[in-house]
């Protein structure tokens, strides 16, 4: 097979603009069941497709970038109205399932950014995007930080944006209720490591199960994170780079928890290591995390034990920004892999060499939250628009 890494450039347009046209009634298998491939199984069940979903280790399982606790949703992405309107929209259906499921799965906790500049783009250019859907942040002086929050230490900022609209979904949670809800509705599901068979004549023509059976269907859709790039590398190992990811639970002061507890989710926009943090993260700690890239990663063999220098630094940050946590136990930790495209933006494009062999992925650090946006997404390309 040729290298046909230049072929792909994702991007929005890729996302929103796919019209396969596969008649209803035709089989897709779709493997992978995190929160892109759970969701996108859903659609195309209700879309009316005959859908066999595969998972290697389960929906929302330890290695999967979607099994960790929690997950920070928001809408603000900069310039970018895209992504914007696709949490609106995700927003909107994680309401919707929540109630339908009778599981809380959102939590509206609110977002709270941490600028130091008097311009920090990645927020003020989402402002218009926030008044065209009536979502508007609300414009913190470091007064009012200190009085809502007085754990935040606000010294070397210049203010703060709250946005009230968002806040952090249940994880692994969301991922198994998915699954539940997808087998509830007619789906099939099967646990096995799937590995591509052979490309012929433009089609992929089968996968093979580790059980060592073969799996054949009209359409196939790999949605495997941060596995697509060691599943296809000729196609696919210079896009989807995988890196470790670090997540320290902290113990807030036995005193305190309720507030803490009640802070929104928070963003420190320091345009370096950028940290963020779940302080309620469904009662396992004050969550930290830091969305600088970590060292390359193998998802099925790398151990999940954190790095002690990763562990100082969030440490030495977090006993900077909130001051009452120093010396706070660590009472979890969590590795996860991001699976990064290039340039961010999520990928929904065909092998070049077989027209109906599907790929999605790409969520890089950000995927989680845009789950049911996607899938509905996902189906509606599929049925052709
Ligand atoms: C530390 C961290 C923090 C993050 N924070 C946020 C956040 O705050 N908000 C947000 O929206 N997003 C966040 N993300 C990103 C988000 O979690 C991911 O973008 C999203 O979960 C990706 O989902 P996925 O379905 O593509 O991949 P995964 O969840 O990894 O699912 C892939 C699935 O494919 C299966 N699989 C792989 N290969 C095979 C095979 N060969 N055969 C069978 N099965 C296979 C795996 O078992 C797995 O279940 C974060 C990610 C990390 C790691």
């Amino acid at each position: 097979m040729s290298n046909n890494t230049n072929t792909f450039s994702p991007s929005p347009t890729k996302i929103k603009d796919q019209k396969i046209g596969l008649p209803k009634g035709s089989s897709i298998t779709l493997v992978g069941a995190g929160a892109f491939g759970g969701w996108s199984a859903l659609y195309l069940l209700r879309a009316g497709y005959k859908v066999t979903l595969v998972d290697a280790w389960g929906a929302g399982n330890s290695r999967s970038s979607s099994g960790d606790e929690t997950r920070v949703i928001r809408s603000t992405y900069g310039d970018n109205e895209f992504y914007f309107d696709l949490n609106v929209r995700a927003l909107t259906l994680w309401k919707e399932h929540q109630k339908k499921w009778n599981k809380q799965l959102f939590f509206n906790a609110g977002v709270i950014w941490f600028c130091y500049n008097e311009k920090t783009p990645l927020v003020d250019d989402s402002i218009p995007f926030a008044k065209k859907h009536q979502m508007e942040y609300e414009h913190m002086s470091l007064a009012a930080v200190q009085k809502k929050y007085p754990m935040v230490h606000t010294d070397n900022l210049s203010h703060a944006w709250l946005d009230p609209y968002g806040g952090y979904l249940k994880a692994r949670e969301s991922a198994q209720a998915v699954m539940d809800a997808y087998v509830k509705e007619g789906g099939n599901f099967v646990q096995a490591y799937v590995t591509p068979g052979e490309i012929k004549a433009g089609q992929l023509n089968n996968i093979q199960l580790s059980d060592g059976s073969t799996l054949k269907s009209d359409a196939y859709l790999f949605a495997c994170g941060s596995w697509l790039g060691q599943l296809f590398p000729e196609v696919l190992g210079n896009i989807i780079t995988c890196t470790k990811q670090e997540v320290f639970y902290f113990g807030v002061p036995k005193e305190q928890a309720q507030q803490y507890d009640q802070m929104p989710a928070w963003i420190d926009v320091d345009g370096k290591d950028f940290y963020y943090g779940i302080p309620g993260n469904a009662n396992r700690g004050f969550k930290i995390g830091v969305d600088l890239r970590g060292e390359k990663f193998d998802p099925t063999t790398g151990e999940r034990v954190s790095n002690p220098q990763v562990l100082a630094d969030a440490r030495k940050f977090i006993e900077m920004r909130f001051p009452g946590l120093k010396g706070a136990p660590v009472v979890e930790s969590r590795v996860c892999p991001y699976e990064n495209s290039p340039d961010g933006n999520f990928i929904f494009e065909s092998h070049p060499e077989a027209s109906n062999l599907w790929f999605l992925g790409g969520g890089s650090g950000h995927g989680f939250k845009h789950g049911p946006a996607l899938g509905e997404l996902v189906a509606k390309g599929f049925v052709g628009g």
